[in-house]
């Protein structure tokens, strides 16, 4: 099915007129609770109510169209400083070729390009629904346009190398944003700068984002501590022997180095057997997934069929321009609908919105269009007859741009 929503972003902030009501032909309280001739009372910039009908009591009347109104999407993983980069780095030379070729053309252009990119992202991202997303910042440049924009979610700032900084980081949190850390994969950064970086994310309760078990070198790295990766550090000079290697895999290497629990988000995990599955459910890892990007960039997709039968939730996020399209997660369920087609689509709309803003810590305010939730949500002017079709229509739906 092809259907090309335009995406409208209710912002209701407090106003002295008192209760706002957004009416629509549905409202999507949650993937599995799905109202006809529904109802949201918004007052204070918060949810105060969902219904049916006329039950709505007093206040402003905005009727939105026989539609559907939705909470805001969740994109848990992206790289908004490498939007920029848009099509402009080619896959089908192989991955190596890709990283070589992003970190040349990420130099030449230029802080200033790559903030005026970043400031795109941040429009496409709004337009196509997603209020609440989870940047990977590497150089630092999108703080301060994230804090500023409409978005909420979390600022990583992301780090690599081989020793621990001994850095005192900028940690923080508010109702909107949170600020926090990242490592960026266990084959490109010490156990050592992990722990570090962990341990200052995990003293404030915040959320902690890595890359992991995403690229077979990756894992051949971790397994053997030979191969491609391994000659590459010892070229650079990089001592890995203090890294405690070789492990069982990338997920078993983490858990031995304490990186694990429930506040750590766990990105792509294509590379993952039964095991590893199980040791993530024991640790309560929140999980990202990213299947246009690891298409794209490696022709594999993560065993979304086995984690979720496993009892994982995953959420998804797009990765960065230089991997995908664009930074729809309209366009990512699409995908993952196609590409996963026994996933009901109730999860892979439950992916995009609540799984996501819980991962971020944010599932108290956004995810669900629960009472006491922000007021932000969005409407799709879709024609529907049936709940099974609103679900099936919105998941296969792809961002019109
Ligand atoms: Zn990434």
């Amino acid at each position: 099915m092809t259907f090309t929503p335009r995406c409208i972003t209710v912002n209701s902030r407090p106003t002295s007129h008192g209760p706002v009501i957004h009416r629509a032909g549905w409202v999507v309280v949650d993937p599995w609770t799905i109202l006809s001739n529904g109802f949201v009372k918004v007052e204070s910039g918060l949810i105060k109510e969902t219904g049916q009908g006329r039950g709505y009591g007093f206040g402003r009347i905005i009727d939105h169209g026989p539609g559907v109104l939705l909470p805001a999407l969740v994109n848990a993983h992206t790289h908004l400083e490498l939007s920029a980069l848009k099509g402009k780095i080619p896959f089908e030379k192989g991955f190596g070729v890709w990283v070589k070729e992003l970190i040349k053309q990420r130099e030449s252009l230029g802080i200033n390009a790559l903030a005026i990119g970043a400031k795109e992202g941040i429009r496409s991202l709004i337009e196509s629904g997603c209020l609440v997303a989870g940047e990977i910042s590497t150089l630092g440049l999108t703080r301060e346009m994230f804090l500023n924009s409409e978005l909420a979610g979390v600022w990583f700032r992301e780090f690599l190398g081989n020793t621990p900084s001994g850095h005192s980081y900028w940690l923080d949190k508010n109702e909107k944003i949170i600020a926090s850390l990242a490592g960026h994969a266990p084959h490109t950064t010490s156990p050592q700068l992990l722990v570090e970086l962990k341990g200052a994310a995990r003293k404030h309760n915040l959320p902690f984002s890595i890359h992991l078990a995403e690229l077979e070198a990756e894992v051949r790295f971790l397994k053997t501590a030979k191969g491609s990766w391994a000659d590459f550090l010892t070229e650079q000079e990089i001592d890995f022997s203090g890294w405690g290697l070789p492990a069982q895999s990338p997920v078993k290497y983490l858990e031995r180095h304490g990186i694990l629990d429930e506040n750590t988000l766990a990105v792509h995990l294509v590379h993952v057997d039964k095991k590893d599955i199980e040791i993530l459910l024991r640790h309560h890892v929140q999980v990202c997934l990213s299947p246009r990007s690891n298409q794209n960039l490696h022709h594999r997709l993560p065993d979304m069929d086995g984690m979720l039968k496993a009892g994982l939730k995953p959420c998804l996020g797009t990765d960065s321009l230089a991997s995908v399209d664009s930074l729809s997660i309209f366009d990512e369920m699409a995908f993952t609908s196609r590409a996963f087609p026994l996933v009901p689509p109730e999860e892979i709309l439950a992916m995009a919105t609540i799984n996501g803003a819980k991962a971020l810590g944010f599932g108290d305010r956004f995810g669900s269009l629960a009472p006491g939730k922000s007021g932000a949500f969005i409407y799709m002017p879709v024609k529907v007859s049936s709940r099974l079709s609103l679900i099936e229509t919105v998941v296969n739906a792809r961002f019109d741009k």
